[in-house]
């Protein structure tokens, strides 16, 4: 990350915690390593942005229902879905620092160094992460550890390349349940929300007599034990996904696939967040029962990186529930095939998950909408504010109505729009300080409509709405100002 950007990310960072998104856990005892709390705007943002996923999903598409799983489950799930075994990553450890990093961290950090000496650079950086996925994908850590030699990469703590040998090390977490250690389970905090799906899918199609193709949707809660916590809510211990798992008929996996693919990026700029901010990431490593598998990228503060993966996971998930269950997982599909004039009969659906981080969603938006910006005066000097462009449909607070003084009648008349505008959406009230400071406070927390009550207003029932982008102000009848701000809502 360069110097500058590197600026910008601590900036973001320490205005989420001034103006209320985000806080250190647990700040009082000094934190806790990756786990962080979100305050009143971000608390706000982040349930915006899980409503805006939720209504696109359960809403705009008739074929998708939610659930609401429990974070505990069967500790059989994760044994059938593989997590035990396999939910693990390569890691290695510096013997001088006694610093552990995954090893995927480590090259990926080296490219982004090379991508900074330019175009040589970035070739560079590609060759070196293609030869990374090709290692990984054929798990040949005898490979990945010469790699990491003959690229020089050394401990950023220690400075040395005194290295360990690189091993697979499991990111669940585990718990007892019962009261009586002994006789307890040994459970785990699930580390995805998409198994409380898959053994839910009868369930929910029987009862919300669902029929493929069809979708259900969750979000959640899930934990990992990152070994690599860093960049602020990036990568966490405790973070929320939001997960849609779409069964259809196999055989159609290439078609759905793709439509998944299109759609999800679409719902990413449907937020007005710029393409050129965007790209696919296709797997090269995939799961020996995966068809296809891509990440959305984001080009964040300290390079292009996931924020979301679709994939594209055949019959894998219910198959090995039926297995270790016992249970059957068939779909009963009586639609006729027209090759052979018969209903299509019993099968196990095919599946494409699209899976999103939350808070990395969250940080996405941050990132995107952060700007300090200089606002020339006209007579050579220049103010500047910080403004937090967040798209309006998510952002924490929609108007802000300020009476401009605290009396003449002022705050009677906005204390009107505001018991006018709030059960509609989120409305911030304030009287206290000059309008100009009241704008850059509602400017640092993204509000993109604010509303100024004047004594005029009392004559002709105008007030002045000022758009936080433009900072454009003009005068509106008082009684448009509701409407006015659904249709941004709404978009
Ligand atoms: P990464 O390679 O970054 O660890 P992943 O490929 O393991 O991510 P998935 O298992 O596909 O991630 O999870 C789906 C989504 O959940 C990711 O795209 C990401 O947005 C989010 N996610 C995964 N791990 C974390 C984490 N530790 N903190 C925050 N979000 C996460």
């Amino acid at each position: 990350m360069s110097i500058q950007q590197d600026n910008r990310f601590q900036a973001i960072i320490s205005h989420a915690k001034e103006y209320g998104f985000v806080f250190p856990s647990s700040e009082i005892y000094d934190g806790l390593s990756a786990v962080y709390d979100y305050g009143p705007y971000g608390s706000e943002l982040k349930k915006n942005i899980r409503d805006y996923w939720w209504k696109s999903m359960t809403q705009m598409h008739e074929n998708i229902v939610g659930i609401d799983a429990a974070i505990f489950m069967h500790p059989t799930t994760w044994k059938a879905s593989g997590h035990v075994d396999n939910f693990s990553d390569p890691m290695i450890d510096n013997r001088d620092s006694n610093k552990r990093y995954r090893v995927d961290h480590l090259l990926e950090a080296k490219a982004d160094l090379l991508r900074e000496k330019g175009d040589e650079g970035s070739k560079e950086a590609d060759a070196l992460l293609a030869s990374m996925d090709t290692l990984l994908a054929a798990e040949d850590f005898a490979g990945l550890k010469q790699l990491l030699t003959d690229q020089k990469i050394v401990c950023s703590v220690s400075g040395t390349a005194n290295w360990t040998d690189i091993r697979q090390f499991n990111l669940m977490f585990s718990t007892q349940l019962g009261s009586v250690a002994e006789d307890a389970d040994t459970i785990y905090l699930r580390p995805e929300t998409a198994q409380g799906i898959f053994v839910n899918f009868l369930n929910v199609q029987k009862t919300a007599r669902m029929k493929i193709p069809f979708g259900i949707a969750q979000t959640g809660k899930a934990f990992r034990n990152e070994i690599v916590a860093r960049q602020f809510i990036f990568r966490m211990r405790e973070f929320e996904q939001m997960e849609m798992q779409f069964f259809f008929r196999p055989g159609t996996e290439g078609e759905w696939y793709k439509y998944w693919k299109e759609s999800r990026l679409q719902w990413h700029l449907s937020m007005g967040i710029p393409a050129e901010k965007y790209r696919y990431h296709d797997h090269v490593k995939l799961a020996h029962y995966a068809k296809e598998a891509c990440d959305i990228e984001y080009e964040f503060p300290f390079g292009f990186k996931e924020v979301e993966g679709i994939h594209s996971r055949s019959d894998f998930d219910l198959t090995q529930h039926q297995l270790f269950s016992k249970k059957k997982m068939q779909y009963f599909d009586n639609d006729i095939d027209e090759a052979s004039g018969k209903p299509f009969g019993n099968y196990i659906p095919y599946v494409v998950e699209t899976s999103i981080g939350l808070d990395r969603m969250f940080l996405l938006i941050m990132a995107n909408a952060y700007e300090e910006e200089v606002i020339p005066k006209g007579d050579g000097t220049s103010d500047s504010r910080v403004v937090l462009h967040i798209p309006t449909k998510v952002a924490p607070v929609k108007l802000a109505i300020l009476p401009l003084t605290k009396k003449d009648g002022l705050p009677e008349l906005a204390r009107d729009l505001m018991n006018e505008c709030k059960p509609y959406f989120k409305c911030f009230y304030e009287e206290k300080d000059a309008i100009g400071k009241r704008y850059r406070r509602q400017d640092a927390i993204g509000t993109p409509f604010c509303v100024t009550i004047d004594h005029q207003t009392k004559e002709d029932q105008t007030v002045t709405i000022r758009y936080r982008d433009s900072m454009v102000q003009e005068r509106v009848l008082i009684s448009k100002i509701k409407d006015l701000v659904l249709e941004q809502i709404m978009e």
